[in-house]
């Protein structure tokens, strides 16, 4: 063995789709070295002579692409003893070795910009120009290996010289699955009122005409279609908004650059870091000018901005100087549309022109948001770019387990040894079309994967479609089925990622969890929404929360939010707010409701906060009708910005419980001066100096927060304000969203630890 020539070097990570065998290769061929790579379907393995293995190693770790990421190297003495004269990049081979990393679609990058718009290039002016660095990968992913045959490009075929750059290893388009240029195109075609109207370079032309006039179009992007227009006319925009049936519902925008950003929002450093990142999210950022923007995103603070990503956008932003209404092509509550049939069965009347190109989509996956919350760019939806999130956890499990994920802004995660794999957001699956793309995923994951899930872990309600898909599954493929409750799933969540982003917390420490959301199906057959905790994922302990109030009618009164404001006053026995209430509900309705309330019928008690936002926004008379999930929360911190006070409303913890009514009464008084800007941020500090509260009453814990309620800037920010005199050591997501997306990971943590060396 000592005169072994050889070593081989495996190599594990983000390293497929990212050119990481050309820069092994560039890399092998300048240190002069013999052997091979690679690919073994999420593992690279090298072989190369041994002598200069130890600065091969070093340089890989310094020089890998930025695109990629290594989580382990390893290494084996290699005893074979032929005699290798060069170096080559070999076939790709399948191999079954548990989870691997799946790459994630990147914006087009600044290279391949800058041909695009070269005229001397042969790429100028193609809108599908990618290289190894830039492109789709997850959305046009059918398979792993991620190799062109097992991607939705297998159908074109590459003209002579892309097949050139492909072949090349010196090339930047080396094994860029992606290749394709003018001669060998995916042809780009723009429909107007069902006529074909140009094609490529002509259809680009077209599609800016439409929108100059404004028309609404269907755009194929990478992950769906979108519906586009003019941001800048109004008519556009309300027909859009008609047709979609969103009177309210804020719209983000697409800007040609930071430029035209600049004009709409205000934008820090690390905002136009996120935004021109390859992840190109939307940018939740504040509003500049509101007249300009008040139709596009009502009542709110925030804009959200997008930069063009694709070839495609940036051609159009060629030849319009506007922004654009940049919105999922879907009927509302629907998955987004991902390719031209179902766009116009689902979808027909709602747009004037069409988009469309010719590559198919294999998985839809919607932008990805974010947004700077108490100094970090935070996810709020997890999409194109950050999805599939892969992340390494220290709970070595025997058991494959998958994650059912919530019920709204739903996702899946799998789970195996250390390996987490979690999906990109999915939506709500009271939805059937959403459901029917739930399943699609869970069996995608299960067929690349080759893996066959021991573990389902899931939510404990037993009528979710989550729970309901789990139950048949766990049947088909004979495996055992957990339950965790909403909450504990986003303790869970945020604990780990704690732990993952190197919070000094140790598995078997206890934190205090502060988990705040709309709803989750209690333990003790109550709503749950307003929980604080202390555990760790062994044992979890329920130490406090709101006291709970009744939603009267139920679930229904999540739209119809007067009805929580209503029944909340009745709880506290406000008697000018159900006077109020009195004078707007029509007395037949009033009466039932307060029969209702009294008698407990179709009523369920709730602890939760995002119901608390909804009934304060209520009572204050800002909004009745719920038009989108977490408007009142958007309002009331909108609304929160424009004061400065530091008060607060009283509340009273007694064993645990947070009580309210005397907050809910000195509101009652504050109504009366019609200064809601200040009652909204009374409101918020209140909640922030409960949070305060519970944190000095269990000193020295790490405080963790989970929950829709944590896309609150404003409260964020004022907790933290609160804990920084104390030096409270806290941790906010930054990974996952604290929305409900987060809930598949938390249940797939759980359970794999729980049963990590059981089946
Ligand atoms: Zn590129
Ligand atoms: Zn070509």
């Amino acid at each position: 063995m000592l005169s072994a020539k050889y070593i081989k070097i495996f190599i594990g990570g983000v390293i497929q789709g990212v050119g990481f065998r050309p820069f092994i290769y560039r890399l092998a061929r300048e240190m002069d070295l013999n052997g091979w790579v690679k690919n073994l379907g999420g593992r690279v393995e090298i072989l190369v002579n041994r002598d200069k293995s130890e600065d091969f190693i070093q340089r890989i770790m310094d020089e890998a692409p930025n695109s990629s990421q290594i989580y382990d190297i390893e290494t084996q003495i290699y005893d074979g003893n032929e005699v290798l004269k060069d170096f080559k990049i070999l076939e790709s081979q399948r191999e079954k070795l548990g989870l691997q990393p799946l790459t994630k679609d990147r914006a087009i990058c600044d290279v391949c910009l800058l041909e695009m718009e070269d005229k001397t290039n042969r790429h100028y002016g193609y809108a599908f120009t990618n290289c190894t660095d830039c492109g789709p990968r997850y959305s046009i992913l059918k398979t792993l290996p991620y190799d062109r045959k097992n991607t939705s490009m297998s159908s074109f075929k590459m003209c002579s010289e892309c097949q050139n750059e492909y072949k090349n290893p010196e090339d930047r388009r080396f094994h860029a699955q992606t290749n394709s240029c003018l001669k060998c195109a995916i042809d780009l075609k723009f429909y107007h009122q069902g006529e074909l109207k140009g094609i490529n370079e002509q259809a680009i032309e077209k599609c800016a005409i439409a929108l100059k006039e404004g028309k609404i179009i269907a755009l194929k992007g990478i992950g769906g279609f979108t519906l586009i227009c003019n941001a800048m006319n109004d008519e556009s925009i309300q027909r859009l908004r008609k047709k979609k049936h969103r009177p309210k519902k804020p719209f983000a925008l697409m800007v040609r650059d930071i430029q035209m950003a600049l004009k709409l929002v205000y934008l820090s450093n690390q905002e136009i870091e996120a935004l021109t990142s390859s992840v190109a999210p939307i940018v939740l950022a504040r509003k500049k000018n509101f007249m300009d923007t008040e139709k596009i995103a009502p009542n709110i603070e925030t804009l959200g901005i997008v930069l063009p990503y694709s070839g495609l956008h940036h051609l159009l932003f060629q030849q319009i100087d506007f922004p654009i209404v940049f919105t999922s092509a879907n009927i509302s509550g629907e998955p987004i549309i991902k390719n031209f049939d179902e766009l116009l069965k689902k979808l027909d009347g709602i747009f004037d022109g069409v988009l469309d190109y010719e590559r198919e989509i294999v998985h839809f996956i919607d932008d990805s948001v974010v947004r700077l919350i108490a100094g970090e760019m935070r996810p709020i939806r997890l999409g194109r770019g950050l999805a599939p999130l892969d992340l390494n956890i220290d709970i070595n499990s025997i058991n494959v387990c998958v994650g059912m994920g919530a019920e709204q802004k739903s996702s899946l995660t799998y789970a195996y040894m250390d390996e987490y794999i979690v999906s990109p957001y999915i939506g709500d699956l009271d939805n059937p079309d959403t459901e029917k793309r739930y399943e699609e995923i869970f069996d995608f994951f299960g067929q690349i994967y080759s893996l066959k899930p021991d573990i389902l872990a899931r939510d404990l309600h037993n009528n979710h479609h989550s729970s309901i898909i789990s139950a048949k599954k766990s049947t088909q493929i004979q495996c055992k089925e957990i339950k965790i409750q909403h909450h504990q799933a986003h303790f869970c969540a945020i604990f780990a990622e704690a732990i993952l982003q190197g919070m000094d917390i140790k598995k078997e420490n206890k934190v205090l969890g502060i988990i705040w959301d709309g709803s989750g199906l209690g333990d003790d057959g109550n709503i749950w929404g307003g929980e604080i905790f202390l555990g760790n994922l062994c044992s979890i302990e329920r130490i406090g929360h709101f006291k709970p109030f009744g939603l009267i009618g139920g679930e229904e009164a999540i739209k119809k939010i007067y009805k929580i404001g209503y029944g909340l006053a009745l709880e506290c026995g406000a008697n000018k707010i159900i006077e109020s209430y009195e004078k707007i509900i029509p007395k037949k309705e009033s009466m039932l409701l307060k029969m209702m309330f009294e008698k407990n019928i179709n009523t369920i008690k709730t602890t939760s906060v995002g119901r608390l936002f909804d009934a304060v926004a209520s009572i204050c008379g800002l909004v009745q009708n719920n038009h989108y999930d977490g408007q009142t929360g958007m309002i009331l911190e909108k609304l929160s910005k424009g004061s400065l006070t530091q008060e607060c409303y009283d509340f009273k913890i007694t064993q645990g419980t947070i009580l309210y009514e005397k907050m809910i009464l000195q509101l009652q008084e504050d109504i009366l001066t019609k200064d809601f800007e200040k009652i909204a941020k009374k409101f918020i500090n209140t909640l922030a100096k409960i949070v305060l509260d519970f944190a000095l009453s269990y000193p020295g814990y790490c405080v963790v927060f989970s929950g829709g309620v944590f896309q609150n800037k404003a409260l964020c920010e004022k907790i933290l304000e609160l804990f920084k005199p104390h030096n409270i050591r806290f941790y906010m997501h930054k990974l996952l969203p604290p929305n409900d997306t987060c809930i598949s990971f938390g249940q797939a943590v759980y359970a794999q630890y729980h049963f990590r060396d059981k089946k």
